[in-house]
């Protein structure tokens, strides 16, 4: 395997505003003679795809920082998880952990959840966006878990796919999560982690998904998802990346990192 030789990271070195503002910021006077090279050197960098040898160097790296990362979206079960995650669609893991930490304590599975009926759900979750529908949903969903799965979260993506309000990232994060498969959920940092980087550029989700899925061993498939959500979440933030202190900035593709 090719030996990949790590650009240190500079010590206690503060985050530049001024370097990151210059990188979004497009030059105001260039000569057309040496911004065309320029420009095509970029693209040609960014178009680059990644070695089996850098791909594996990247996912050590991110598992020797944190061995066993966790999902931020408290649950107690795969029941409860599932709910979270059908919670969750356009709001943050903070704002739904808030309303489910008293929800959970009361109602832990289907049938509890149909007991407490759909107006407490609603009360229970109302500082979350969209929060009647999913309301609806939690009720429907776990109707259906009673009446078709036993009362229990299906281990299928057709069948999770099949519960309303639970789409392809649900059920990839509870396969991944409750069940330990080898799932790639993409959400807002997942994608813009695969396209930045260029370790799986897409235009949609499910690209992003299948890119990635193609690219990263089976080895660090099970935490993949978590590492890449975190490193999106906390480091190659979608206005400010912190390309200084970020783990993989010798291997992005980026052209605009600042490092
Ligand atoms: S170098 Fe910058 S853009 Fe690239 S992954 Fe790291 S934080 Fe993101």
């Amino acid at each position: 395997m090719a030996k990949i030789t790590r650009r240190p990271l500079p010590k206690n070195k503060p985050t530049s505003p001024k370097r990151i503002q210059k990188s979004h910021s497009r030059p105001a006077a260039k000569s057309a003679a040496t911004s065309a090279p320029k420009r095509a050197a970029k693209k040609s960098k960014a178009a680059k795809p990644w070695t089996p040898a850098e791909v594996h160097e990247a996912f050590s790296r991110f598992r020797n920082a944190n061995p066993e990362p966790r999902g931020e979206l408290e649950h107690l079960n795969p029941y409860t998880l599932l709910v979270a995650v059908v919670l969750s669609a356009q709001a943050t893991d903070a704002g739904v952990n808030k309303a489910t930490r008293a929800l959970f304590a009361v109602a832990d599975t289907p049938q509890k959840m149909l007991a407490l009926g759909e107006e407490k759900v609603r009360d229970y979750i109302k500082t979350i966006g969209l929060y009647r529908n999913k309301a609806k949903n939690v009720i429907a969903l776990s109707e259906k878990l009673i009446a078709e799965f036993g009362g229990e979260v299906p281990r299928t993506r057709a069948e999770i796919e099949s519960l309303p309000g639970a789409g392809r990232k649900t059920a990839n994060v509870v396969l991944n999560m409750a069940f330990g498969e080898h799932t790639m959920a993409v959400d807002t940092h997942v994608f813009r982690v695969g396209n930045r980087t260029g370790l799986a550029p897409g235009n949609t989700p499910l690209e992003v998904e299948l890119g990635l899925e193609r690219v990263i061993p089976p080895e660090f498939m099970l935490h993949a998802h978590h590492w890449l959500i975190l490193h999106g979440r906390y480091t190659c933030l979608a206005r400010k990346p912190r390309c200084e202190v970020c783990l993989i900035n010798d291997l992005c593709r980026w052209p605009e990192k600042t490092v």
